[in-house]
């Protein structure tokens, strides 16, 4: 994994590759679903890797889960109950607690290894884990959604590539259980990969997005640690478009904001006026 003192993740089929020089291989286990690793590095800090996939870093690790959570979360009209799936380092449970009037916030993460090596190695991650609004359940998410019906205010899809145990999540009958499993209001969030280097495919995931909601949309905003730095997201609602910004949640954000590192509501409104080349690829075009 190290070779003279510097971790290289490699992706896009073994042609394409990252490094950062490390000061201290800080953890390393094999849980039942794949090898966990904590690195401490000259560059990002500390690094968690997951089958030596980057997945989180001190760095860049609020733009990721800012945008996850803030931006549905200004967009819902109501917004009692919130569930993650996968985002077991925490982040996105973190930026979600901040909103009180958010009732519940579910975390489904299928290896709870992930949670404890999170705690142990990135605690202001995982700050948020023990509000009494959180609950977390260590199963499959691609099972857990199946039974759930007119549920959940927004749906966080936080999940690894779209392999193993994870390739359920980027499918058309996962994204029909997600809507289903959402309110009238409902919206889902989730990453979707880096146009550029494209490995797994944006247009299909965005694809099978479409044919489960009416509004699917896609922005953009940099991950330094994720292979080639430029990443998307997809935001898909039964209602409502991205811009269109819940006027009566803008005092609450006007406040918030100040302290958040990455999101604020001019950048929200600036996030969907995304280029002819990202339209073409998610199939826009
Ligand atoms: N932000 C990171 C990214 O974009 O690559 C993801 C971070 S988060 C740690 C990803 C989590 O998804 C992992 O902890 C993994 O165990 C979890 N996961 C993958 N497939 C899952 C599934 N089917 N159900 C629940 N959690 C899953």
């Amino acid at each position: 994994m190290i070779e003279n003192g510097w971790f290289y993740e490699r992706s896009y089929k073994g042609q394409f590759s990252m490094g950062w020089k490390v000061k201290k291989h800080l953890h390393s286990e094999q849980s039942k679903f794949q090898k966990i690793d904590v690195l401490d590095t000259h560059a990002v800090g500390r690094l968690l890797l997951l089958d030596g996939k980057t997945m989180v870093s001190n760095l860049d690790e609020f733009v990721y889960h800012e945008v996850m959570a803030h931006i549905p979360y200004m967009v819902s009209r109501t917004c009692k109950k919130v569930l993650i799936i996968g985002g077991g380092d925490g982040g996105v449970v973190r930026e979600f607690s901040k909103h009180t009037s958010i009732e519940r916030i579910d975390l489904v993460e299928i290896d709870e290894r992930v949670i404890e090596v999170s705690k142990e190695y990135f605690p202001e991650c995982t700050s948020a884990l023990d509000d009494p609004r959180v609950k977390i359940l260590a199963t499959d998410g691609f099972a857990f959604i199946k039974s759930k019906k007119d549920e959940y205010d927004i749906i966080v899809v936080d999940s690894t590539d779209p392999e193993d145990f994870a390739s359920g999540l980027f499918t058309e009958s996962f994204y029909t259980d997600v809507y289903n499993a959402l309110t009238d209001d409902g919206i889902m969030m989730n990453q979707t990969e880096n146009p550029f280097l494209d490995e797994w495919g944006v247009k299909n995931i965005y694809s099978n997005m479409r044919k489960a909601f009416p509004f699917v949309q896609s922005f953009t905003a940099p991950m330094s640690i994720y292979p080639g730095g430029f990443w998307t997201f997809g935001f898909s609602s039964k209602r409502h478009l991205g811009t269109h910004i819940n006027p009566k949640k803008i005092l609450e954000m006007s406040t918030l904001e100040r302290d958040l590192k990455w999101y604020n509501t001019d950048w929200h409104k600036g996030a969907f006026a995304i280029s002819n080349f990202h339209k073409k690829k998610i199939g826009q075009y």
